[in-house]
C-alpha cells in the first residue's frame, strides 16, 4: 500500500466510516486505520427513528434492512415514578427505529470500506502522530511491524479516547464521572427483544435482550458510588433487588458476575474539535450519555459533516473547520437540553449522590 494520502482516518467505527464515505464521494484519496483485525462487539444497540434521513443521505439505510436488525418501537421504562411507561416512536415522523445486532453492524461497516476499495489498515494501532507543519505523520504498528504514513489532514475517529487529538495536545473535558458496569446474562428461554430502562437510587439499569437467550445488562452509576471490585457482585445484586421490573426479567440471585466490564459513559468533549491539520468526529469530538441514544447517529452525522469540512478545507475554504465546530456545538447544546429534561424527570431520590450529580450536570446547560 502507498504511504502518502490526502487524509488519514483513524478508527473504523460509525464516525470513521461516515467520514470515509463522504471523502469517497469527493474522490479524495484517503485510508482508514483500525486497531482491531476484525470487528468487535460494542455496547449499545438502540438507533432512534430520527437517524433514518441521515442513514439515507449516507447511502447506508439498506444495511439496516437486514434480518439481524429489528424494528425498534421505543423503550419500556420505570423512570420518575413507580409506573411502567412505554414511549412509542411509531407515532412520530419517521416511524420505528432499529434495534441493532451491533457486531453485525460493525461488520457491515467494515465490508463497505472494503467494497469501496479504500486502503484499510486493519489491526494497526496508532502509536504516534507528528505535526510536521505542512503535513501530519502517523506512526502505526501491527504486531512488531511499524509503518509511517503521511497526509495533509488526519481525522480522529478513535472514539472516547480521542487518541489523535490527545497526541496533538488537545484537551478533552469530562462533564461527569458516569461509569457503566456491563455484564451478560443467560436466560432459560428467549426474552422478547425490548429495551428496558429503570432508575434506582444509585443510578439506572438498561436491559437489552438479544436474538439468542442472552441479555445484555448495564448499570449506570458514578465512579464515586461504585465499590471495590471484590464487593461488586454483592453491590450489583443489591441494586438489582431494588428494581421493580428488571428483577422480574433477570433474577438477582441468578446473575453470574465473574465477567463484567466497567467503562466510561458520561458526557465528555474536546475543548475544540479541530486543529490546524486535524479534525475529530464521533465520540472523539463529543461523547454522549447513553440515556440519549444519540451516540451512533451523532457519530455518523459528525463523520459526514467532518468529511465535508475536510473537502472544503482542501479547496482552501478557510472557515470550513469553524463551521464544523459550530455544527458540533449546536448539536451538543440541543443534546444537553434534552439530557436535562430526562434527568429532571427523576426526582424520587433528592439526597442520592448519583441523582444530585445528574441534576448538577443538567444545570450546566
Ligand atoms: C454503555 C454504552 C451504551 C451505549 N448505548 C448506545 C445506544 O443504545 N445507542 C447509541 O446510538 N449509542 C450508544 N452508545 C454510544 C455508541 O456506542 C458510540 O457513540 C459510537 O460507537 C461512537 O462511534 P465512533 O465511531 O465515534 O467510535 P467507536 O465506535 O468507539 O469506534 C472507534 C474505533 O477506533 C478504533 N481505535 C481506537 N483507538 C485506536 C488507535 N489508537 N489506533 C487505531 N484504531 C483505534 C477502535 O478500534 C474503534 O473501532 C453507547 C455507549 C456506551 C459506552
Amino acid at each position: 500500500m502507498q504511504n502518502s494520502y490526502q487524509v488519514i482516518i483513524v478508527g473504523a467505527g460509525p464516525a470513521g466510516l461516515a467520514s470515509s464515505l463522504t471523502l469517497s464521494a469527493y474522490k479524495i484519496p484517503h485510508c482508514i486505520i483500525d486497531a482491531n483485525t476484525t470487528s468487535v462487539l460494542k455496547l449499545g444497540d438502540a438507533l432512534p427513528p430520527n437517524s433514518k434521513p441521515l442513514l439515507k443521505q449516507l447511502g447506508i439505510l439498506h444495511l439496516l434492512i437486514s434480518p439481524e436488525h429489528i424494528p425498534y418501537y421505543g423503550n419500556k421504562s420505570v423512570w420518575g415514578s413507580e409506573d411502567v411507561q412505554e414511549k412509542e416512536f411509531i407515532e412520530g415522523l419517521h416511524g420505528s427505529g432499529f434495534l441493532l445486532d451491533r457486531l453485525h453492524f460493525e461488520n457491515q461497516l467494515r465490508n463497505l470500506i472494503k467494497k469501496n476499495k479504500t486502503n484499510f489498515y486493519q489491526g494497526y494501532q496508532l502509536k504516534k502522530v507528528y505535526d510536521r507543519e505542512d503535513f501530519v505523520e502517523a506512526l502505526i504498528q501491527k504486531d512488531t511491524k511499524t509503518t509511517t504514513l503521511n497526509s495533509k489532514y488526519i481525522i480522529d475517529a478513535t472514539g472516547r479516547k480521542a487518541s489523535v487529538a490527545r497526541h496533538l495536545g488537545a484537551i478533552k473535558h469530562d462533564l461527569d464521572t458516569q461509569l457503566t458496569v456491563s455484564f451478560w446474562h443467560q436466560t432459560p428461554k428467549k426474552t422478547p427483544r425490548q429495551i428496558w430502562i429503570e432508575a434506582t437510587e444509585n443510578g439506572w439499569w438498561y436491559l437489552s435482550p438479544k436474538a439468542t437467550n442472552e441479555v445484555n445488562c448495564m448499570f449506570f452509576t458514578l465512579r464515586e458510588v461504585l465499590p471495590a471490585r471484590n464487593n461488586m457482585p454483592m453491590f450489583l445484586t443489591k441494586e438489582l433487588q431494588k428494581t421493580r421490573q428488571i428483577k422480574t426479567i433477570i433474577k438477582p440471585t441468578d446473575i453470574e458476575l465473574s465477567n463484567y466490564k466497567i467503562m466510561a459513559s458520561g458526557t465528555s468533549c474536546l475543548e475544540k474539535p479541530y486543529g490546524k491539520n486535524w479534525l475529530a468526529v464521533g465520540d472523539a469530538a463529543f461523547s454522549y450519555d447513553p440515556i440519549s441514544s444519540y451516540g451512533i447517529t451523532s457519530a455518523l452525522a459528525s463523520g459526514f459533516y467532518g468529511g465535508h469540512a475536510i473537502a472544503a478545507k482542501l479547496k482552501k475554504e478557510e472557515d470550513a473547520f469553524i463551521t464544523y465546530r459550530y455544527i458540533i456545538e449546536n448539536g451538543a447544546k440541543s443534546y444537553l437540553k434534552k439530557l436535562m429534561h430526562q434527568y429532571n424527570m427523576e426526582q424520587r431520590w433528592p439526597n442520592s449522590t448519583y441523582w444530585k450529580n445528574r441534576l448538577k450536570q443538567a444545570s450546566l446547560v
